[in-house]
């Protein structure tokens, strides 16, 4: 019992009209205000969802689908895919992921033609994500001049 305990909030000290409990995960003893309750609810909100986004990526999930990945299956993504570092694939999205890069890097993103030896890459301010054929990259070139 918290007997004859002042009813203040733990946190800004107000006198308290309304009690507030804190949650037990919150490590906070006494009551809150109800402005403090919302502002540490929240806090702990977010905390925990960051916790669980660290936690997903140590419990193999796969990035792209979420499912649960074997250990000896996870793939680690390639840094040419341009996704965020240390993150893991199931087989199935990895092989498409690999197929998504291979297709952009490998033919021409305006009419599709498979792209020689020779790469033309796109000027940055064309605003491009991908590779072009010489075609299609004199086309595009004559008409930003
Ligand atoms: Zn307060
Ligand atoms: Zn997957
Ligand atoms: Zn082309």
């Amino acid at each position: 019992m918290q007997f004859r305990k002042p009813q203040i909030c733990t946190l800004c000290n107000r006198d308290l009209k309304f009690k507030y409990k804190p949650d037990k995960s919150w490590n906070i003893s006494g009551y809150l205000c109800s402005d403090c309750h919302m502002k540490t609810a929240k806090e702990f909100f977010i905390k925990q969802q960051k916790e669980e986004e660290q936690l997903s990526k140590k419990q193999n999930k796969c990035f792209m689908c979420h499912k649960i990945i074997d250990e000896e299956k996870k793939k680690k993504a390639r840094w040419q895919w341009g996704l965020e570092s240390d993150v893991f694939l199931c087989e199935k999205c990895y092989d498409q992921k690999e197929l998504e890069y291979q297709t952009k890097v490998n033919f021409c993103v305006k009419c599709g033609k498979k792209i020689g030896f020779i790469r033309y890459n796109p000027k940055p301010q064309w605003k491009i994500d991908g590779q072009l054929c010489r075609k299609c990259w004199d086309t595009i070139k004559a008409s930003n001049n």
